[in-house]
């Protein structure tokens, strides 16, 4: 997973949800826990919380700021469940984890932090101040704010794809669901062939007629294409148009 990403909590109230924070960031292979100010940490509550994810707890680090805890940060991120009087960038969180991404991949050490608000009224204007960038989960309006774990996992699922993605990209021929796929990509001609031949059964069993064929061609391109099928897809695809017009030369 990236390193040097800081989740930073500011002012936590309830020390479950340090744990609940905890919990959520080793799930998404995220370590670096800042805490500004808890108001009760260590605490048993925080550990029983955190379910497995204590060393994170145990290698948390407190301080009396926020202007600490994002000094030595190239990137910050202030999370907020709403808008504020003065118009800042807001991203959502897979726009965020964009900007990370690029960020990460000109310079892999580079320090990011994000940072969390009071679980009752969240940031100040001051703290947000701090921040490049605003995040906004986009939940419903008339109640819009979440648990602050349940922030911290939207944010850290969304950082734990983008890393997954950027990983992917390394290997070239894999397809967008991981390295491990069975089989290679189609070639983009071994994707014309399969057009031509959808064309030409489709026509055969009158489904698509040549003097009035619409989008269907158009649309079925772009279905597949979105499909990213790989070279044994596009045989069981084949095969079938292949059946289909033996039965109907029989
Ligand atoms: N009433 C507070 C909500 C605090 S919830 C407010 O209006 O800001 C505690 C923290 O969880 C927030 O400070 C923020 O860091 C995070 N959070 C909760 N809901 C969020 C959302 N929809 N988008 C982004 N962050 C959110």
């Amino acid at each position: 997973m990236y390193t040097n990403i800081k989740i930073v909590l500011v002012n936590t109230t309830h020390s479950g949800n340090i744990g609940g924070v905890a919990r959520a960031m080793k799930n998404m292979g995220l370590s670096n826990l800042v805490l500004v100010e808890p108001k009760s940490f260590p605490s048993d509550e925080a550990s029983a919380r955190a379910a497995g994810a204590d060393d994170l707890l145990t290698s948390a680090i407190v301080v009396s700021s926020l202007q600490e805890a994002v000094a030595d940060c190239e990137l910050v991120f202030g999370t907020s469940a709403r808008e504020r009087h003065i118009p800042w960038p807001i991203l959502d969180p897979r726009e965020m984890s964009g900007v990370v991404q690029q960020a990460k991949k000109a310079d892999d050490e580079k320090t990011i932090a994000v940072v969390f608000g009071r679980e009752d009224r969240g940031l100040t204007n001051e703290e947000l101040h701090l921040c490049q960038h605003h995040v906004c989960i986009p939940s419903v309006q008339e109640f819009s704010s979440l648990n602050i774990a349940a922030a911290v996992q939207v944010i850290a699922y969304e950082l734990r794809v983008a890393f997954l993605k950027m990983e992917d990209l390394k290997s070239l021929d894999a397809p967008k669901w991981g390295t491990s796929w069975d089989a290679p990509l189609a070639t983009q001609q071994e994707l014309e062939l399969m057009f031509e031949h959808f064309e030409s059964t489709m026509t055969k069993t009158e489904f698509l007629d040549p003097d009035n064929p619409r989008q269907l061609m158009t649309r079925l391109r772009r279905l597949l294409m979105r499909a990213l099928p790989d070279k044994i897809e596009v045989n069981i695809l084949r095969g079938m148009l292949t059946s289909i017009s033996k039965k109907i030369d029989k």
